[in-house]
Formats: C-alpha cells, sequence, structure tokens
C-alpha cells in the first residue's frame, strides 16, 4: 500500500521533538538544583511533561504518515505508549539528578531511556491495528532501536556536558543539544515507521479510534502548552533561584563584612589607634587576670609577684604644641616601640593617655628587678627621638607599684600614678617606688589644682616685685613682679609649685594676662606717685605661643598709659630653647612694639650663647645657682666671667640673680656685671612695701641698701 508523510506534521513533530528536548534539558537541571522535595516535585512534573512532550512528538509523526485508507488508535495502546514515554522521561530525570554521571549510569540510562522510547514508538505502531499486520524490516527495526539508544545515550552525554557550563554561555548549548537530541528521536521514529510496511489492500481495524486532524491539533495544542508552561515556571523558578542566591551570597558578603567590621570594633576597643598597644580597658582586664592568678597560687604559699610601672613622659606637651601633633604623633609611636622593646613577650604594655603608659611586668622576682626594667626604660626614653627631621629629646617618670607587697589589689594603677607623680615632683627623669604617703601627696595635688582653678576671681593672687639694682651706680633699675598665692590653707604657696601646676591644668594663659595686666597697672600708679619704673614679668612658654600675645601687651600698655619700654618680659633659658621658633616670633613681635626682653636663669639650659644671640633680647640672667657657688668654686667664676664677657660682646646687659651676701655683689661687681638682684638689696615684697623701700625705708630682711636715684629710668 502506498504511503506518503505529511510533511507540515513532520515539520510540527520535529518542532515539537527539539521543543520537548530544550525543556527536557531545563527539568534535568531544575530536578538537580533544587531542594529534595522540591526536586521530587520538579521530576514528577519534569517526567510528565518530558514524556507528553516526546510522546507527542511521536504521535505527530504517526499522524504525519498518510495512507489511503481511514487510520485510527487504540485507545488503550496509546495511553500505553504516552505511558512509556513518561517512565523514560523518568529515568533520565532520576538519572540527572545524580550528582555523579559515571559512565556506567549513562549506559544504564541510555538502555533505560532507549528502551523507553522504543517501547513508546512500536506501542504507538501497534495501536494503529492493521489487518493483515504490518510487515516490518528487521534490520531497520534494529536500527532504530540502536538510534534510540544512541540518542539517549548523547542526550546523557550532552546534558552531564550541560551541567559543567555556566549562564550564559549555556543557552547555546542547551539549544544545540536539544537538536541533536531531537533529531536522535526523529531518526528513531522515522526509521521505526520505514521498517513497518503495510499490505495492499490492509485495513485499519481501529479507524474508528483515536485519529483525526482534530486529535492531532489537540495534541499537540496540549503538548505545546504544557511546554510553554513548564518552560515558563522553569525560567521563573530559576531566577528565583537566582535571587535566593544572590540574597544568599549577599547575605554571606555582609555577614562577612560585619564580622570584620566586628573585629575592627573589638580591635578598636582594646587597642590604642596611635600606637596599637592595648589601651586601658585591654590593660584593665590583663591586670584583673594577673592579679586573680597571683590570689590564686600565692595561697599554697609560694610568693609570686608582679608589677606595674607608670610611665610619664616628660616634656611632651611643649613638643606637641610647638612642632605641631604629627612630630607628637611619631614620637609617642617611637617610644611606644621602645617601651615594647624594654618588655618581655608576657608583660603588657598599654598606652593609656596621651603621653601615658602603663607596663604590666608578671613574675617579677623583687624590686630590684623592677627598678632595674624602670631605669631600662630610662635609659632608653632619653635617647635622642627622629621625627620629620628634627632631633628631639625627652625623658619620663616612672611609678612602680610591686604587688602583693605595695597596695591593695585594687588601687594598684592609682598608686603607680602616685608615684609616677612623686617621681615628676622630684624633678622628672626618674623613678619612685610606690609609699603610701603618696597617695595623700596625689589628693593635695588635685585639691590644689580645683583651689588653684579659682584662686584669681578669689583674689588669693597678688604680685611681689622685687628690685633690680644697676651695679655700676648702685641704683634701682627696674623690678621683677612674681607672682603669690596667697592660699587660705596652705599660706603663701611657691610660684614653683603653681606655675607648672597652672601650665598643666591650662590656666597659665588666664594667669599670665592677669600678671602683664596688674604688673602695668601698678607701674603706672607707681608713676602717678613719682616713681617711674621698668617691671618685668615672667612669660611661661605658653603664652609665647599664643599668638595674640603681642597685640595683647600692646593694648594693655595703652590702657594703663605706659611706654612699651618700661615693660621686660622674662623668659627662662629652657623654655627659649625648647622652642626657639615660637619664641623667636613672639620676641620680635614685642621687640617691635618697644617691650625689652631677657632671657631668665641663664647657665641651666646648656644653650650657647651664640644660638640665643638669635632672639633680640637685651639682658641675661645669670642663674643664682651660679651666683651662690661664685664664692667658693673658681670654676663658677671662670664661667660667670666668662658668661659676662660673651654676653657684653654681645651687646647684652647681665643681671646676676639671688645675690645674697657682699662678697658676692662685690664679685660680679668686678666682674662689670650690669644690675644685680637678690635678697642681699630685697626681697620680693608686696607694692605698697616697695614704694616705701624705694623710697628708702629700711627693707626687711634685706641688707641697708637705699636706692641713691628712685624714679631713674637706668638704660637697659
Ligand atoms: P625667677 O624668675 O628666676 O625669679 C627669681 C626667683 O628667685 C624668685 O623666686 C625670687 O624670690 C628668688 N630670689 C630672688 N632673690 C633671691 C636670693 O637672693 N636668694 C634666693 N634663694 N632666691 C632669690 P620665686 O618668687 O619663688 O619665683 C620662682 C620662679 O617662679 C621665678 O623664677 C619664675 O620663673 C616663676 N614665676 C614667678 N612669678 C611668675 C609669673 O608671674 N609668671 C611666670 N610664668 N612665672 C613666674
Ligand atoms: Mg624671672
Ligand atoms: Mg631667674
Amino acid at each position: 500500500m502506498p504511503s506518503s508523510y505529511n510533511l507540515f506534521l513532520v515539520a510540527v513533530s520535529l518542532a515539537m521533538a527539539m521543543f520537548a528536548s530544550y525543556v527536557s534539558f531545563d527539568m534535568a537541571r531544575r530536578v538537580r538544583t533544587s531542594q529534595r522535595d522540591i526536586g521530587l516535585a520538579w521530576w514528577a512534573a519534569g517526567s510528565l511533561v518530558m514524556g507528553t512532550g516526546i510522546w507527542s512528538m511521536h504521535f505527530l509523526g504517526m499522524q504525519a504518515l498518510e495512507l489511503p485508507i481511514p487510520i485510527g488508535y487504540s485507545q488503550g495502546l496509546t495511553f500505553a505508549s504516552w505511558l512509556a514515554a513518561m517512565a523514560a522521561s523518568g529515568i533520565a530525570l532520576e538519572l540527572a539528578s545524580r550528582k555523579r554521571l559515571d559512565n556506567l549510569r549513562i549506559l544504564l540510562g541510555a538502555m533505560a531511556m532507549g528502551g523507553g522510547i522504543t517501547a513508546m514508538h512500536y506501542l504507538g505502531m501497534a495501536a494503529m491495528r492493521m489487518s493483515p499486520g504490518v510487515t516490518w524490516d528487521m534490520p531497520l527495526v534494529a536500527l532504530s532501536v540502536l538510534v534510540s539508544f544512541l540518542a539517549s545515550t548523547l542526550a546523557l552525554l550532552i546534558f552531564k556536558l550541560l551541567r559543567r557550563v555556566e549562564r550564559p554561555r549555556r543557552m547555546g548549548y542547551q539549544l544545540a543539544a536539544a537538536f541533536v537530541f531531537a533529531m536522535a528521536i526523529c531518526g528513531t521514529h522515522y526509521l521505526g515507521m520505514a521498517a513497518a510496511s503495510f499490505a495492499a489492500g490492509s485495513v485499519c481495524l481501529t479507524a474508528g479510534e483515536l485519529g483525526g486532524p482534530g486529535l492531532q491539533t489537540a495534541v499537540a495544542m496540549i503538548a505545546g502548552a504544557l511546554l510553554v508552561v513548564t518552560l515558563l515556571t522553569s525560567i521563573l523558578d530559576s531566577r528565583l533561584q537566582r535571587a535566593a542566591r544572590g540574597a544568599s551570597h549577599s547575605m554571606h558578603e555582609s555577614n562577612a563584612r560585619l564580622q570584620a567590621a566586628n573585629e575592627e570594633l573589638q580591635q578598636r576597643a582594646f587597642a590604642d589607634p596611635l600606637t596599637g598597644l592595648p589601651n586601658r580597658l585591654l590593660f584593665e582586664d590583663r591586670l584583673a587576670q594577673a592579679t586573680r592568678r597571683l590570689e590564686r597560687s600565692n595561697h599554697d604559699g609560694v610568693v609570686e609577684r608582679m608589677a606595674v610601672l607608670f610611665v610619664d613622659l616628660d616634656g611632651f606637651k611643649p613638643i606637641n604644641d610647638s612642632f605641631g601633633h604629627a612630630v607628637g604623633d611619631v614620637v609617642i609611636r617611637k617610644a611606644a616601640s621602645r617601651l615594647r622593646d624594654e618588655a618581655r613577650d608576657c608583660d603588657t604594655v598599654a598606652r593609656v593617655g596621651g603621653d601615658e603608659f602603663l607596663i604590666l611586668l608578671n613574675d617579677v622576682a623583687d624590686e630590684q628587678a623592677c627598678i632595674s626594667v624602670a631605669q631600662r626604660v630610662l635609659a632608653s626614653l632619653s635617647q635622642p627621638f627622629e621625627a620629620s627631621g628634627r632631633r628631639i629629646e625627652i625623658s619620663c617618670s616612672i611609678g612602680i607599684v610591686v604587688h602583693p607587697g605595695h597596695s591593695e589589689s585594687n588601687k594598684i594603677v592609682a598608686n603607680a600614678d602616685a608615684a609616677m607623680y612623686a617621681a615628676k615632683r622630684a624633678g622628672g627623669s626618674c623613678y619612685a617606688l610606690f609609699e603610701p604617703h603618696m597617695v595623700s601627696d596625689v589628693s593635695e595635688q588635685l585639691a590644689l589644682q580645683s583651689d588653684l582653678r579659682h584662686a584669681l576671681e578669689r583674689g588669693q593672687l597678688s604680685l611681689h616685685y622685687q628690685p633690680k639694682i644697676d651695679g655700676r651706680r648702685g641704683q634701682i633699675s627696674g623690678v621683677e613682679a612674681l607672682l603669690r598665692w596667697n592660699h587660705p590653707l596652705h599660706g603663701m604657696v611657691s610660684p614653683l609649685v603653681f606655675i607648672p601646676l597652672a601650665e598643666r591644668i591650662g590656666l597659665i594663659g588666664r594667669l599670665g594676662h592677669w600678671v602683664i595686666d596688674e604688673a602695668c597697672r601698678q607701674t603706672a600708679e607707681w608713676g602717678h606717685d613719682g616713681l617711674r619704673m621698668r617691671v618685668a614679668v615672667n612669660l611661661s612658654v605658653h603664652q609665647l605661643r599664643d599668638k595674640g600675645l603681642v597685640d595683647r601687651i600692646g593694648q594693655t600698655l595703652k590702657d594703663h598709659g605706659l611706654d612699651a619700654s618700661q615693660l621686660l618680659c622674662e623668659i627662662t633659658e629652657t623654655v627659649a630653647m625648647e622652642d626657639i621658633k615660637a619664641v623667636q616670633h613672639t620676641f620680635e613681635g614685642l621687640g617691635d612694639i618697644g617691650v625689652y626682653l631677657s632671657i631668665d636663669d641663664f647657665g641651666t639650659g646648656y644653650s650657647s650663647l651664640r644660638y640665643l644671640s638669635q632672639l633680640p633680647a637685651r639682658q641675661l640672667k645669670i642663674d643664682r645657682s651660679f651666683v651662690g657657688d661664685l664664692e667658693h668654686s673658681t670654676n663658677a667664676r671662670a664661667v660667670v666671667a666668662a658668661v659676662v664677657g660673651l654676653a657684653h660682646a654681645l651687646g647684652l646687659r647681665v643681671v646676676a640673680e639671688g645675690v645674697e651676701t657682699e662678697r658676692q655683689r662685690d664679685i660680679l661687681l668686678a666682674m662689670d656685671c650690669d644690675e644685680l638682684q637678690g635678697f642681699l638689696f630685697a626681697r620680693p615684697m608686696p607694692p605698697a612695701a616697695l614704694l616705701a623701700w624705694a623710697r628708702g625705708a629700711k627693707p626687711e630682711g634685706g641688707a641697708d641698701f637705699t636706692p641713691s636715684l628712685v624714679g631713674a629710668l637706668a638704660p637697659l
């Protein structure tokens, strides 16, 4: 019987095969990547869709066969062929969901799939019951079975390959794979069809059953719709999964970031950002651990010790103030690393304040061991520092507490602090072992600090004046204003005590302004009383760094109607040396407005005269320590004589401070010293006393000295 093919249906069946293959590959991926229960759902739905897709291809392919007799298909066998397609798909998808797809699995899978496809096809053919029966070309049948097996092998291999291809290249690969697979399925089908021949005059016994163009369209549409819906669902699912993966990825990322931030925060919470050393918090934690450990172990009769060293840099603040914070930071960092070098690994070195460090020494043998560490630290920190091309020298003060022994465990740091203050008070650059009285010293200091803050408004401050005597003419050449604090409890407190305190608590600016104003006011008042004098005030380095100082002094002079040359500013040599730039700037400004300048306490700072001659000073005051030695030390005499000579060579007038004896006076006068100041002539005294003294009253405690030319303004 002649048979032909409806080419349109052949094309539709081919398209259906491709579409079904493409969707099947998608399914296979879904089954593999989804969670277990979701994967199972995809497997069931996938088997249905994939089976229906393949089956519809086959069914349409069958319909494409045109015979000159009416054709129909048995419902039962058609249904069985559909089930076969579903089973093959189910096996294929199950295999696809396996993690490992080795050759054996591929072989078994291909056999199952090939068997399923073959079963589908030949069951489908059997659904068309012919009389007489179909004659089969067996080699072609065998070929179709082989092709279905090979097609399945190929499909599984392609799928294995596809698993390794990432988006966006995957779509192209999947299309190509679908094409190959579709061609293979169609090959099986059309080969199987070609293997069948129908005898002339055959009739189809199932002609009344399934068949006809309506059914073809319905199958094509239903299968097509099923595939479309599935594909869309698959795409949607893949997007959702990607979004979820993205979300979990970004959650991972933000988790990691959170963790890093946490670590950073922890680091910050426990480390000093400038030096990287532990901060106070971490130090206290380690100290608490160490004390607990000691308490435990010392119970058993063994005495283990630890120690805390409180290290405070001396003279660090001026470095920060004058060279800037960047230089200060370098010094701190270098000091920190030197401290670290002096400590052992089991010790803790922490930075607990601007220039304050704490060292926790674990397992120390005795006090002597701590003293050795302190001495090493002192030696190490007194080595010059290099910062921004500058050579900076500092020292430090160290307070030591050994525990157990020196202090209760909750007061170790406070006591080390008190000991450090004691070392500072002793002049710095040394260590002090804690002693109980130091605590009261500290609380006294604190009380003094708060009292000092109110001293000015409570009227406890005043100026005393000490005359300077012109050596040659024996007359008063001026007075030095010296600040006094009359404390309600302690009485007169020495400026040597409260000036450094005022500097430390940032009060010196206010006090300094008051001194200048009061000295000028007093000088103007004396002027009205007919005592025209030059008044000297002492300036602290903090005042010199104040950019507004020159203007303020100019204004104060104007306010009191004083000539600028009536004011003389004294600045100690060490201060001048510490910050020559700031000093020079202010000195020049003061010189420009006509104020006189003096270098105080000369000889204590080891500075060269040549260096100091860069400053527009007019006067040099030799420190009283030299003057005190004059009578007994030839060395002191040689130094003073040399200083006087050099100062004169540089055009500076020389003042000797602390002249207490006539012998000293005579030596100094013989050396051609220009002015003398000291208890020999007069002690510092209140303004009224000074006026009386200047007018010829016998000075209290001073020598019998009467100024010969009261009121004259001797040239400096
Ligand atoms: P200074 O400027 O060198 O002042 C001289 C110090 O020597 C004064 O001490 C004075 O009383 C003392 N003195 C004077 N003649 C003799 C003597 O013959 N023998 C002895 N042993 N001492 C003598 P004072 O008043 O205690 O002042 C100490 C330092 O305090 C001053 O040294 C000065 O550096 C500082 N000072 C005082 N008043 C002020 C102030 O208003 N501002 C600033 N920044 N510092 C001040
Ligand atoms: Mg002075
Ligand atoms: Mg002095």
